[in-house]
């Protein structure tokens, strides 16, 4: 697709690897992703691991796994910030020889202290730059007292920063606000501020796509830049994603890795249909968008300002929207390891694949997800189904009239030749008008006594695919239950 912007279009995904992705990440790397295909740019992956403290073992594979599932590629990385540390030294080098910066001594302990007494204060915590205006004997003093310094911005102490973002427009940040943040820690390695605004500007990333966290980091960024004597890339902070309950998502939420969102069985093309919407719309109406309609439509101008509410229902909606799409042995290759992971012990395995291709057919207008699958088919492999005998009587016939009911279903059952759904609703339609019952009545009976539920696939056609056998084993069944109730 063709550009309307100027320059090079490069984004980046920029995670750090602290923990498996959650939706709010991927999110994040959906909205670079569809930017970047839409303008015709270029999307590079970049690991932003300085934080030695929190890596997370195993993090690494579960992002990169994440964006593959749901087809988010991208053109170049994936570069690791740990592996460029002599980049940031050089720049921090540069800043401190021009004044931007300064060494700050201050130990960890005192550093606690002052941020408890602000904090007893009620005041927001902030150094309070003792190290700003040291001498350069003074340094070297401690330096040799053994003390490992951070390497410190040298914040204006007046006036503001404005940052122009895309989506909120012009926020402005007051200087007395923003601290002497670190740029480089006592460990050696850059701090987030340093490392993302140094890789941004080398790797020419033209816009920034990022959470609506990061927005008051960004000031302290366009400072950098200022120093640098750099252009700064343009900003978008995308909005948060809420719970129902507009708290901050979490795990109470479903609020998951990705990974266990696969693992549950979502497509990865409705896990992108359903992450596009969080924050974005093409209009007021329309849910279901496929890929690339998606990188066709997709711009800021409709990404909101406000928060985006996580909303599980309509995922499970969307998925099985999805699911229904699909042909059905498309179907049949995605359920199939779920059936086989999840189905109970007792049922034989290998399952027989004519079988489950019947089954399945019936399955799969009503999943939601692939997990649901083995619950939903399950009564179709058990030898019985495990129900309480009152579900028998959930229907508005008493033990009698059911027992009558079953027992003439059974009769008439057995002498059916062609097991097929038609002539099995026939036969069941005119035993109803011959016991005199409404055939929702006798149906619902039917139901229970073959599945074990009241809400299963349509009545005939499960029950021709169960097969004479099984199901004339299941109404003796039932009627023996009948008669624990009397
Ligand atoms: N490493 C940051 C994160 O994990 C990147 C923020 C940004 O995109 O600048 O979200």
């Amino acid at each position: 697709m063709q550009s309307e912007l100027q320059h090079p279009v490069r984004l980046r995904f920029a995670p750090s690897p602290t923990g498996y992705p959650h939706l709010g990440n991927i999110r994040t790397a959906l909205f670079n992703w569809l930017f970047a295909r839409h303008h015709g740019g270029k999307l590079i992956l970049r690991i932003e691991d300085t934080d030695v403290a929190r890596k997370v073992e195993g993090a690494i594979d579960a992002i990169i796994g994440s964006l593959r599932w749901l087809g988010l590629d991208w053109d170049e990385g994936p570069y690791l910030q740990s592996q460029r540390l002599p980049d940031y030294h050089q720049v921090a080098d540069r800043l401190l020889q021009e004044g931007h910066t300064y060494w700050c001594y201050c130990s960890p302990e005192r550093l606690e202290s002052m941020r408890q007494e602000q904090a007893r204060l009620k005041q927001p915590p902030k150094y309070d730059r003792r190290c700003r205006d040291l001498t350069q004997e003074e340094g070297h003093r401690l330096e040799t007292d053994g003390v490992r310094p951070v390497m410190r911005f040298r914040t204006p102490l007046e006036g503001e920063t404005t940052v122009s973002d895309l989506i909120h427009g012009p926020v402005s940040f007051k200087h007395e606000t923003l601290d002497d943040f670190i740029l480089l820690k006592s460990d050696g390695y850059p701090t987030y501020h340093l490392a993302n605004v140094i890789d941004d500007h080398s790797m020419e990333i033209s816009h920034v796509l990022r959470a609506d966290e990061w927005l008051s980091s960004t000031p302290r960024h366009v400072l950098l830049y200022k120093a640098l004597n750099r252009q700064t890339p343009h900003f978008a902070h995308l909005p948060m994603i809420l719970g129902p309950d507009r708290s901050k998502l979490s795990k109470r939420h479903g609020a998951t890795t990705i990974t266990e969102y696969q693992k549950q069985g979502y497509l990865p093309e409705a896990m992108v249909n359903f992450l596009a919407l969080l924050g974005w719309s093409l209009d007021d109406r329309t849910e279901l968008l496929s890929r690339e309609e998606l990188i066709q439509h997709f711009s800021l101008d409709r990404v909101g300002k406000t928060a985006a509410i996580f909303n599980r229902e309509k995922l499970d909606w969307i998925n099985g929207v999805y699911l229904r799409r699909l042909s059905p042995e498309e179907f049949v290759n995605q359920a199939m390891p779920f059936l086989e992971r999840d189905l109970p012990e007792s049922v034989g395995r290998p399952l027989d694949p004519g079988y489950v291709s019947e089954v399945l057919a019936l399955v799969q207008e009503r999943a939601r997800t692939l997990a649901e699958v083995p619950q939903l088919a399950s009564f179709f492999f058990v030898d019985e189904p495990d129900y309480n005998a009152a579900l028998l009587l959930s229907g508005k016939l008493d033990v009698t009239s059911a027992t009558g009911a079953l027992s003439a279903a059974l009769r008439s059952a057995s002498c059916i030749k062609d097991w097929q759904a038609a002539s099995l609703e026939e036969t069941m339609r005119s035993l109803a008008v011959e016991l005199n019952l409404e055939t929702r009545e006798l149906f619902g009976l039917l139901r229970v006594a073959v599945t074990g539920r009241t809400a299963a696939p349509p009545l005939f056609e499960t029950m021709a695919v169960l097969g004479k056998d099984r199901c004339l084993k299941r109404l003796d069944a039932a009627l023996r239950l009948l008669s624990t109730l009397e």
